[in-house]
């Protein structure tokens, strides 16, 4: 385990003293990718476990690693092909304990086998890499290594690299379902320092010298969720016990000074524990831990380690969403991964509305719908928010225009129609085979689940007994929202829903007329109810549905003339 790292690399490679500027070194196309085009090599690949050794510097702003990769061809092939930040110096490849040759001149790095192996032959292939690591420019969504300083002046580091990919600190298969069963940790950092990490640590090893090797073990790794923390940190720990009958343990790693903060801070983990064991299910990293550590950059969805960097804010919502957001992904990104980055609201819609959520829980209907409308002057409704074929990251965050955002803040509208139009009951339900796969989840009896969009519409489906495509056709394949055209005359009260390009929208409305509540339900996307002259109608009281609105529009398009002075 207490393998010590090559000293000798580690001098030749270092720029020693100068700090790596922002975006620094600079990455190909190829690394600035996640989950782009695979390899057709990497196809016939399955990655089944790693064991990183991975010294950080933070003096030099360096690493150095050894990744020990074991692979599975799952066809006859002569090559095994890695993604790798190519500004990394690579001293060593070997399979199966012989040198093999290599070449990384893209950040997609090719091993030549000796010879052609057969199908189902196990790999094990040993890189020795190491160098400057690229910096972050505004982690988390130009991500990279962020290397700062404690108040006091002492090393504090992180990475985050759910945009570019797990190739930013490791040789990986850059794609969200190639994620291996299980992946050792062994960080070594100067004296003082600790590396909290994922999973469950098996051990800290003293070196001579007073470095430490943290050695952690995760198993099932959301691939970007494999993160390096660096820090004098302290610690906070206690035991969740569970409504499902085990007990958690709790970690939280913060810096120095700031005790009370923390303890605060620390407190709010069982009762967000409380939430989403009820109202999703078990946490599915129960045998390892609940990790939160402080970070110098917003926040990510490490698993088992969430990165926080709130900086402790405060909220009328009387929590820190922030945490409570990330901490939402180790059921909406770690538990379900999407299989695809065109799937990114799985993680993100899924998790954004577990805030109003959360929310309801604490304080009731008044706080969510506050939340819900606190958010709703965000969605924009200029790309769909699924493309319904393969994206990177990028694709989806950046280049399609408000996509970004609207996988948020559209994604948890989309939820929220949908769980007023199908009820609590069934909404719990499609939640559980969404996350676990099963209806009774329960701790030691589901894994990891990697789900497309039309994968959670066939579970709405399923569970209702109804076919829900047209609603998901137009909120989640449609850039623009539908619009309920009202009209009224003497005795009648008319509703029409006009969708995108003509499609069906059949969405139950509610109507009040005077202090009557009633449901329209509006087959065929129309309908019409009596309504004396003298009445007063309010159309949609609980802003129960996602619609256009012409209030919002009018608001958004002055915002954006205010922003242009
Ligand atoms: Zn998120």
């Amino acid at each position: 385990m207490s393998l010590r790292l090559p000293f000798t690399a580690l001098l030749l490679l270092s720029t020693a003293g100068i700090a790596a500027e922002k975006g620094q070194p600079p990455i190909t196309a190829q690394t600035s990718l996640s989950g782009g085009p695979l390899d057709p090599i990497q196809k016939k690949l399955t990655l089944d476990t790693a064991d990183l050794q991975i010294e950080v510097d933070p003096e030099r702003e360096v690493i150095n690693g050894i990744a020990l990769l074991n692979f599975t061809a799952r066809d006859r092939i002569n090559k095994v092909v890695v993604d790798l930040d190519k500004n990394y110096t690579v001293t060593s490849v070997q399979v199966d304990g012989v040198d093999a040759a290599f070449a990384n001149p893209e950040g997609r790095m090719t091993i030549t086998l000796a010879k052609k192996v057969a199908k189902e032959s196990k790999l094990a292939i040993k890189i020795v890499y190491g160098g400057r690591p690229h910096t972050a420019v505004r982690a988390p969504w130009d991500g990279g290594f962020v290397w700062s300083k404690t108040p006091d002046g002492r090393p504090w580091m992180a990475t985050a690299v759910q945009m570019e990919g797990c190739d930013l600190i490791w040789p990986c298969i850059d794609y969200p379902t190639y994620e291996p069963q299980k992946v050792d940790l062994h960080i070594t950092v100067p004296k003082g320092l600790k590396a909290p990490s994922n999973g469950k640590l098996l051990g800290v090893t003293q070196m001579d010298d007073g470095r430490t090797i943290w050695n952690w073990e995760v198993k099932h790794p959301n691939l970007y969720g494999i993160a390096l923390n660096v820090g004098p940190y302290e610690e906070l720990s206690g035991t969740y016990k569970s409504k499902f009958g085990n007990e958690i343990p709790m970690f939280y790693w913060y810096l120095p000074g700031e005790k009370d903060k923390a303890e605060k801070l620390f407190a709010e983990v069982a009762p967000t524990l409380d939430f989403y064991e009820s109202v999703v299910g078990p946490y599915p990293w129960a045998d390892e831990k609940v990790g939160v550590v402080e970070t110098p950059h917003k926040g990510m969805e490490h698993q088992t380690i969430n990165a926080y960097g709130n900086d402790y804010a405060k909220s009328p919502d009387g929590f820190d969403s922030l945490f409570q957001h990330e901490f939402g992904h180790e059921w909406f990104a770690n538990q379900l991964t999407a299989s695809n980055w065109d799937d990114f609201w799985l993680h993100e819609g899924f998790t954004a509305y577990m805030q109003p959520l959360y929310g309801r829980w604490r304080e009731g209907d008044g706080r969510y719908t506050a939340m819900m409308l606190a958010s709703r002057t965000g969605i924009v409704n200029k790309s769909p928010i699924v493309a319904g074929k393969p994206q990177s990251a990028e694709d989806v965050y950046v280049r399609a225009p408000g996509r970004g955002g609207d996988i948020y803040t559209k994604g948890s509208w989309t939820l929220h129609t949908l769980r007023n139009a199908v009820g609590d009951k069934a909404f719990a339900e499609i939640l559980r085979r969404e996350v676990y796969g099963r209806s009774d989840p329960a701790p030691g009896n589901f894994t990891t689940q990697f789900r497309t969009t039309p994968e959670f519409i066939a579970i709405v489906n399923q569970v209702t007994g109804q076919d829900w495509q047209w609603f998901f056709d137009v909120y989640l394949y449609s850039a623009a929202l539908p619009k309920l055209v009202v009209t009224r005359n003497a005795t009648q009260l008319t509703l029409k829903w006009v969708a995108p390009n003509g499609k069906p929208f059949p969405l139950p409305v509610e109507v009040v007329v005077d202090d009557a509540v009633q449901k329209v339900a509006m087959t065929g996307g129309i309908a019409t109810i009596t309504v004396p002259e003298s009445a007063h109608v309010v159309v949609d009281p609980m802003s129960r549905v996602l619609k256009q609105d012409d209030a919002v529009d009018a608001y958004q398009a002055w915002k954006a003339d205010q922003a242009k002075k």
